[in-house]
């Protein structure tokens, strides 16, 4: 594994062509992509592993909900052809030694320094370059600072009163201790309940002697159906990756599923049904393709949310608690989960689910967690309460832009990009999957490989001419953001608190932060950008030639 003293060139004020702040699967293909064209590249990472996300979020029952043979690189065919996926949704393990053999097979871990975090960034007008800023005090200079730092990786540990006098261990899921948590015996407190939830509950409550929910917002969420794939399948994948990838590109979330081509409310109620009960049958995010409007029409999402409803009643025993478990928001509006076991767990008689809407989480104390006056004695809590989405990770830094702008302060009211990728005042400096872009509405793996594909072909297209810098016009990203905004109010998913508007975290801005255009309309306006010439940015200044810069920098 890489880390600080390994890498060749750590002098203080090495010069290079692109630093990458984050090794997750952006960074790991931007490292790629970037060196294949000559550049000099390093990328830090916080974590003293690679692979972001799947590095962090260990939590029991971690996987990904999009089927493991599309959420995976589709850049080299050879890797696609040579790499098995055992299941069909892969565990955050098999994830992890996926990231990892990339890094070995495309021999990356050379230029990744781990364990250093960027605390800042400076833009230098001057020169065209950025000054990164390491917690080791240390700093380099490059020509692009890119930002593989992750929608989902800065995590939100609400401000409970008295947290810090809990007597016993706060695991929070997406910093899950490596070595795992045994729960055997144990009362536990799980707070939460979205995706992180909704996966690890079932696990805890195998293990632990007693297992309280704090639930203050149900889910929905539907069967994964999850199971080994068959060589069969696999064959048959392998043989059809490039018309599947080109299929899935087609779609909406950037997904190949069928989508059902009819308005549900259209249907009769037995179609309706029929769709509904195959879609459960067959598991997975594909239950929101069974009707073409279920997030651009409150009636046919009504449908979908009924049926839902339905399945909760029909599991759960206890009629109070499966309505205490039953959302009554729009379906979708909230990602929707993927579970195995989830509702059937609170049949069991060591789960108790606990409804903090009306009356919130008073205080943690030293032995549990008051509600209403009540105490839920416990021995060790999980914070399943999510991150700080899609900004959090950004505003970590301390990232200056031109007359030394805070990123932070332009982005005071929420985010402004100009398609995702780059932000007006802030030259050179890239955002993989950044607000603005479709990124979390999306299968996150093309989405990063479109991105990393885009800003290479820029920088190279820089590097050719021997422009130094581009950054987009001030009217190109107000016209983008207004777009985003528009879209975002056509559909559903805006009309909810989500983190996509920022509404778990408390003072952030209530923007709708991803793009809901769907991947199609966006691919296409990427392209159409680059081909007018990269049209709504400012391409500007000559480089000076690197030797010179090194000569400098000496
Ligand atoms: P999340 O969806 O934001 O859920 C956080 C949970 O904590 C919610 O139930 C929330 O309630 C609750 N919460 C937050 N603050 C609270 C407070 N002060 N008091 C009580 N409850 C509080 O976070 P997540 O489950 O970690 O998932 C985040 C995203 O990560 C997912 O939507 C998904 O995109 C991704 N993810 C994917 C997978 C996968 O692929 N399988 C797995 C996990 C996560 P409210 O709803 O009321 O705010």
């Amino acid at each position: 594994m890489g880390n600080r003293e390994q890498l060749p060139n750590t002098s203080a004020h090495a010069e290079l062509d692109a630093v990458i702040v984050g090794a997750g699967f952006a960074g790991l293909y931007m490292l790629y992509r970037l060196r294949n064209l000559g550049f000099s590249v390093r990328v830090f990472e916080a974590g003293s592993g690679i692979g972001g996300t799947w590095y962090w979020n260990r939590y029991p029952g971690a996987r990904c909900d999009v089927e493991s043979v599309q959420y995976s690189y589709q850049f080299s065919e050879a890797l696609q052809q040579e790499w098995e996926w055992t299941e069909r949704y892969a565990t955050q393990p098999e994830i992890l030694r996926y990231a990892n053999h990339v890094a070995d097979r495309f021999d990356l871990r050379k230029d990744i320094q781990l364990n250093t975090r960027v605390s800042a960034a400076t833009f230098d007008e001057a020169r065209h370059r950025w000054t990164v800023v390491t917690d080791d005090g240390k700093q380099v200079s490059a020509q692009f600072c890119i930002m593989a730092t992750g929608c989902l990786s800065s995590t939100n540990t609400p401000k409970f009163a008295g947290l810090d006098t809990f007597r016993g261990p706060v695991y929070h899921t997406g910093q899950w201790p490596h070595e795992g948590v045994d729960f055997t015996g144990k009362r536990v407190g799980v707070i939460g309940t979205g995706s992180s939830a909704i996966q690890s509950i079932p696990l805890i409550a195998e293990q632990a002697q007693h297992l309280f929910v704090f639930q203050r917002t149900p889910h929905y969420t539907v069967p994964a159906r999850n199971t080994p794939l068959d060589e069969a399948y696999k064959r048959q994948v392998k043989a059809e990756y490039p018309t599947m990838r080109s299929r899935a590109k087609q779609m909406f979330a950037g997904i190949d599923f069928h989508l059902n081509d009819q308005s549900a409310i259209q249907a009769s109620e037995e179609e309706r049904q029929r769709e509904y009960e195959a879609r459960w049958a067959y598991g997975g995010v594909s239950f929101m393709g069974a009707f073409n409007d279920l997030l651009f029409n409150e009636a046919s999402n009504a449908t979908a949310a009924a049926f839902v409803r339905s399945k909760i009643h029909e599991t759960v025993r206890n009629p109070a608690l499966a309505e205490a478990l039953s959302p009554r928001y729009v379906i979708g509006c909230k990602r929707l989960c993927v579970d195995t076991g989830y509702y059937e767990t609170f049949n069991r008689s060591n789960v108790t689910l606990v409804d903090v809407s009306k009356t919130p989480i008073e205080a943690i104390v030293a032995e549990g967690v008051q509600v209403d006056g009540k105490q839920y004695t416990v021995d060790a809590l999980v914070l399943a309460t999510g991150f700080d989405a899609m900004t959090g990770a950004l505003a970590r830094i301390d990232i200056r832009g031109k007359a030394g702008q805070p990123l932070r302060e332009k982005w005071h009211g929420g985010p402004r990009t100009y398609l995702g990728l780059m932000t007006a005042g802030f030259p050179n400096l890239f955002t993989i999957t950044g607000p603005g872009s479709p990124s979390v509405l999306t299968n996150m793996l093309p989405s990063i490989e479109q991105h990393v594909e885009w800003i290479a072909d820029c920088v190279a297209y820089l590097r050719e001419r021997e422009i130094a810098q581009i950054e987009p016009l001030q009217q190109a990203e107000d016209d983008w953001v207004t777009h985003v905004n528009e879209v975002a109010g056509t559909n559903l998913r805006s009309t909810c608190s989500s983190w996509y508007v920022g509404a778990n975290v408390p003072g952030k801005p209530r923007v709708f932060m991803p793009y809901i255009g769907g991947l199609p309309a966006y691919l296409e306006k990427c392209k159409e950008i680059v081909a007018a010439g990269y049209r709504g940015f400012l391409l500007s200044g000559a480089v000076t030639s690197r030797a010179t810069a090194l000569e400098d920098s000496r």
